[in-house]
């Protein structure tokens, strides 16, 4: 079913990541911009996550012993530093996720290469280092993106759809790894209900909402696939939500041959067993289109 499934370490059967990004109050901010800092209750569904949510799950992830990968905007690294170096002394990785979770589809030309570079400079300042990893603020990565990334050295971005695993990205600037996401594996339809940015979805139930990333999973595994999660601390990671979280990843990590991973290790692999001739990827060329299509 899978046409060219990537070889894993230690003979794993699949790869899995667990992945979270920390929009915490940005999405408010953005997009709400005049009146946002007079809006209480959004602002603290969004400080849920860092507040109350990260430790929550960085405290299963210690037991679990198992590293994982968070896309942060700039703007929330400067304003949650203290979770963010709480995320990095337990060794996972932080990724670029714009500055204050701009669409880079709205804020492109000049205005995208300043926030792309001011983000740059916070990773830098806060977390040590530059990022490896991209995820596009609501996926909507450009052309214009892809290529400030290969500039960068990036090795990696997480926001399209283009297939079940990790694939190559090639333009005339060069190449990245694509690691690609999908909306079944994303917790805002299941819980995300939040009227502000227009997103009004019926809440599920805990069980009933995540039932669907666990049959996501069980493909994955059945034909050696990778399974990623895109996942939320404000809502993934509240109580009950996270407490079915936390006992399926117990029960996986104990019953099944899986390899959980960063995605900048998941991807060190696959350019590993590229480079060694053990595996070929399937290449995307971009961009697919140069001018508007439709008359
Ligand atoms: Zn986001």
């Amino acid at each position: 079913m899978i046409r060219n499934p990537i070889p894993w370490p230690n003979g794993a059967k699949c790869a899995c990541a667990i992945t979270f990004d920390i929009d915490a109050d940005s999405l408010i901010h953005v997009s709400r911009p005049k009146d946002s800092h007079r809006r209480l209750y959004p602002i603290s569904m969004g400080r849920y996550g860092p507040d109350v949510a990260v430790p929550r799950i960085l405290e299963t992830y210690k037991r679990l012993g198992i590293k994982q990968s968070f896309y942060v905007p700039a703007w929330c690294i400067d304003n949650y530093a203290p979770t963010i170096e709480a995320i990095l002394a337990d060794g996972h990785e932080v990724g670029h996720h714009g500055y204050i979770h701009e669409d880079p589809v709205v804020t492109h030309g000049e205005a995208q290469v300043e926030a792309f570079e001011k983000a740059m400079e916070v990773h830098r300042r806060i977390c040590g280092s530059a990022p490896r990893g991209y995820r596009a603020p609501v996926y909507n990565i450009t052309p214009q993106v892809v290529d400030l990334l290969i500039e960068n050295g990036f090795s990696y971005e997480s926001s399209l759809m283009g297939d079940d695993i990790p694939y190559l990205l090639k333009t005339d600037q060069g190449q990245l790894w694509e690691v690609p996401v999908h909306w079944g594996c994303d917790d805002w339809p299941p819980f995300a209900h939040y009227e502000e940015i227009g997103y009004m979805m019926p809440v599920r139930g805990p069980t009933d909402g995540l039932r669907a990333f666990w049959e996501e999973f069980e493909a994955q595994y059945a034909y050696g696939g990778f399974f990623m999660l895109i996942v939320h601390p404000f809502l993934t990671g509240r109580l009950a939500r996270w407490r079915v979280v936390d006992q399926w990843l117990e029960e996986t990590l104990k019953t099944k041959d899986v390899w959980f991973a960063p995605l900048e290790e998941i991807v060190a692999h696959v350019q590993q067993v590229t480079d060694s001739g053990a595996y070929t990827p399937r290449v995307d060329d971009l961009p697919y289109y140069t001018e508007p299509v439709a008359p």
